[in-house]
């Protein structure tokens, strides 16, 4: 007990901690927080869970959105007022010039906010960093960096206790930290091997969340068109290559236009072949209109994210990473299927599957 206690109070630095809150507490009246490009469930929960209980405190908060987020989080509460970038630039932009204070939520390297790299270079003001990315450029003042995290709202909600905040949470800052957790490890089947993500849970629960309403919005929305394209994904698209106990899936812009494509419709997918006995790497390619968005998985010691960043000028997490390619699609799969031979060894090596 004596040590997970420790272990709790080791997260954070309590000095940067103290530096933040002298920051809060010296004239901030406005604060942006911003999340990555194509934001999903783990950094929409962040920004607005804790943009909830900075507004509770009596701050001017909004959430800056690189790119429109995905259907399946238009639920979440507090979403009124967020702005996307992409959409309404002047606004955002002065928005952002205008805050004292702004927070950067789940991304390592700022080229990972788009068109907002530009806006945050230029900002003259302190930033926050909170992230369990792995290598965080320091591109923000004060980093709260912890790989190991299960999600960033997991971070968020320590970060909001340790900083005397908990009084400000209430159950939808509540709700949007679950829903973070709950997708940045697939409903609990990865990357939460620490009991103190399940503390963290177990406080969340007691706010009176809906769990299993979280869960259902989250994972039960398909559209016909999107359940449409999974099958055919799986049906027609999905290719098993048993001797690198890999498989890749693809979607093209002929597949987005036959199905009706929505942006998120594709998310999840790159998980699907990790069911197949025995395949521990799994690829999602999917056509944009100027690259080839690449999503990695894998199961156990095989590292997507240096895989990712070595030939696919990405990276994220040992087991979820992702990348892009500036080939065209049928060329990028090629790109990848002749990088496997190099890496049979270690793809056969993996204990797990
Ligand atoms: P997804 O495959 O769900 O888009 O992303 C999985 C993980 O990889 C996320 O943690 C995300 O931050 C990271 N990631 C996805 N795309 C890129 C990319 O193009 N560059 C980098 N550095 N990380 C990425
Ligand atoms: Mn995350």
């Amino acid at each position: 007990m004596l040590i997970k206690i420790f272990l709790a109070l080791e997260r954070f630095d309590s000095g940067k901690i103290k530096e933040v809150e002298k920051v809060l507490s010296n004239g901030v009246k406005q604060i942006a927080i911003i999340p990555h490009l194509n934001p999903d469930g783990d950094a929409m929960g962040a920004c607005l869970g804790l943009k909830r209980v900075l507004r509770n405190r009596g701050f001017e908060v909004k959430v800056i959105c690189p790119t429109d987020f995905p259907e399946f989080l238009k639920w979440l509460p507090g979403l009124n007022n967020t702005l996307i970038f992409s959409e309404h630039k002047e606004e955002a932009e002065s928005f952002i010039e205008a805050s004292d204070l702004v927070f950067c939520l789940d991304f390592n390297d700022i080229n990972r906010v788009g068109d907002i790299a530009g806006v945050l270079k230029r900002y003259n003001g302190p930033k926050v960093l909170i992230d369990h990315h792995p290598h965080p450029q320091e591109f923000a003042d004060y980093i709260f960096s912890y790989p190991k995290a299960s999600s960033t709202c997991e971070l968020v909600f320590e970060f909001v206790q340790q900083i005397g905040m908990k009084e400000n949470m209430d159950r939808d800052v509540a709700t949007c930290l679950f829903t973070g957790i709950l997708t940045d490890t697939g409903s609990f089947s990865y990357n939460s091997s620490d009991s103190r993500t399940y503390a963290i849970v177990g406080d969340l629960l007691d706010f009176g969340i809906d769990k299993d309403a979280i869960h259902s919005r989250v994972f039960n929305n398909y559209t016909a068109d999107r359940m449409r394209l999974l099958g055919h994904c799986i049906g027609s698209k999905m290719v098993v290559l048993p001797e690198y106990r890999t498989a890749y899936l693809s979607i093209s812009d002929a597949d987005m236009k036959r199905f009706n494509f929505q942006p998120g419709d594709n998310e999840g997918f790159v998980n699907i072949p990790l069911s197949i006995h025995g395949i521990i790497f799994t690829v999602l390619f999917t056509e944009n209109e100027d690259r080839i968005k690449i999503s990695f998985r894998s199961k156990g010691k095989f590292a997507t994210n240096e895989f990712s960043a070595k030939h696919f000028n990405g990276g994220g997490h040992r087991n979820a990473s992702g990348g892009e390619s500036n080939l065209p699609l049928e060329e990028a799969i090629r790109k990848f299927v002749a990088l496997l031979p190099d890496y049979k060894e270690d793809l056969l090596n993996v204990e797990i599957g």
